[in-house]
């Protein structure tokens, strides 16, 4: 029987899925035929309204038999489907794709690699088709609204928020109806912008701080976003401009680093970036020029620990290589053999038994090695066989961290923790 495992419904997060059942009763009504249509598979025909309004883990029978196959035009035996709890893994696969999308790899690593757990604030630009914007918004609370996987996150309210900036108008709309639809109104913010012309800031007038702790950033030219992403809003050296970079100066000598000038910062120009966390940046970029002109640009603005990474997917085939026989070399050749070669098995798994009872579990481990030795009944060796050649390549990982700031303030208060500690 085939499983299609197809994220058959990715009916809104709110909805009550209880615990998985049984196959569900109304699946095989016979001949029922929905108004809304009907999905066609190879393995059956599935009415609609057998696979909506029950609960998450069901599974559905075919109505009807399968296709008929080709060449013996025999139909294909009827399959069942299962109704999966939507996910964001599910959602990526199954996606309508509006651009290219981060794919679950990507997705996981980043998300890792950026610390982001609940209660974190992530800017994201662009959102694209909402890929990345579905695991992000997971991670940041921790499971969904309707209480899955909640790892307990949700009930302390530990919430966080993605802001996702797009700056093409339908795709916004698309991804807004879906993030509706998705229940997830209230946790991510969808908005119409181009972030390397106005920046980061939300609220009325765009003048509220989102307070981000993480950044990623899927954009053609990400160097261009990344001057409103920094504490020091006229930072120097000068900014690159869309023509190109500027230069990079010399390092020149080494002096105490100090705290920037007040006329090289405007406080009333929030930063979009947390005051008080350290804050972690992705970059998402397909080609190298395009990584070192990110890096150049990070450097300048003060991130740290700036590193890339490629996620690079090779299919492993692992498998047992053909055993010893017990007669000639070769494998079982025919029923007899391999039928023998399972009693000898099962009766070596029984003496094991019995000689470990009374203690004799060392001896008799290598009386049966010796035994099989003897029979040529060994497990063949496992072998490993890497593809000759990776095939994907998705994009270039550029992370960079900044760290929390650190005023006078925070000195002295450090300073009176350590005394009163030590007094
Ligand atoms: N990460 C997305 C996903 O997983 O579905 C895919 C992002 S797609 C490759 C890049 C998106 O960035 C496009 O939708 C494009 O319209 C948007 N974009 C490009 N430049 C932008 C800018 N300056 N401001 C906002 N969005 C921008």
């Amino acid at each position: 029987k085939r499983d299609l495992l197809i994220p058959v419904s990715f009916a809104p997060f709110t909805s009550t899925p209880s615990a998985s059942t049984t196959t569900a009763e109304r699946s095989s009504r016979s001949g029922a035929r929905s108004a809304d249509g009907i999905l066609n598979t190879r393995f059956g025909d599935f009415p609609h309204d057998t696979l909506t309004n029950i609960p998450y883990g069901s599974q559905v029978r075919a109505t009807g038999p399968g296709h008929k196959r080709k060449r013996s035009g025999v139909p294909t035996d009827s399959g069942f489907l299962h109704i999966l709890a939507p996910t964001a893994e599910l959602w990526t696969t199954s996606l309508p794709h509006r651009t290219q999308v981060v794919y679950t790899p990507d997705s996981a690593f980043v998300l890792h690699k950026l610390c982001v757990r609940p209660g974190s604030v992530i800017l994201e630009a662009g959102a694209g088709s909402g890929s990345f914007t579905h695991a992000a918004v997971r991670a940041v609370y921790g499971g969904y609204p309707d209480g899955r996987e909640d790892g307990g996150n949700i009930s302390k309210g530990r919430k966080g928020r993605v802001w996702s900036f797009e700056y093409h108008e339908e795709r916004v709309e698309k991804l807004r109806d879906e993030i509706g639809r998705h229940g997830l109104d209230g946790l991510v913010d969808v908005v119409h912008r181009d972030v390397c012309k106005d920046g980061f800031l939300v609220g009325d007038g765009n003048g509220v701080s989102p307070g981000a702790t993480a950044i990623f950033l899927d954009l053609p030219a990400p160097w261009l976003a990344l001057p409103h992403l920094t504490r020091r809003m006229h930072a120097t050296p000068p900014l690159p401009t869309r023509t190109g970079l500027t230069p990079t100066p010399s390092p020149g000598p080494v002096t105490e680093p100090t705290t920037p000038a007040p006329e090289t910062t405007n406080p009333a120009i929030p930063s979009a970036l947390s005051m008080t966390e350290t804050v972690r940046i992705c970059t998402f970029s397909p080609c190298i020029e395009q990584v070192t002109r990110t890096v150049s640009v990070l450097r300048k603005l003060g991130w740290v620990e700036v590193e890339m990474y490629e996620i690079q997917h090779r299919h492993l085939e692992v498998r047992r290589a053909q055993r010893k026989s017990y007669t000639d070399g070769a494998g079982p050749r025919n029923v007899d053999e391999a039928l023998k070669r399972l009693q000898w098995m099962n009766d070596y798994r029984v003496r094991r038994q019995e000689q470990d009872l009374h203690g004799e579990g060392v001896n008799a481990e290598e009386a049966a090695s010796r035994e099989m030795d003897m029979e040529g009944i060994t497990e063949g060796r496992l072998v490993t066989r890497g593809e000759q050649e990776i095939k994907t390549h998705t994009s270039y990982l550029v992370f960079a961290v900044l760290p929390r700031e650190w005023t006078e303030e925070d000195e002295r208060a450090a300073a009176e923790t350590v005394r009163s500690t030590t007094r």
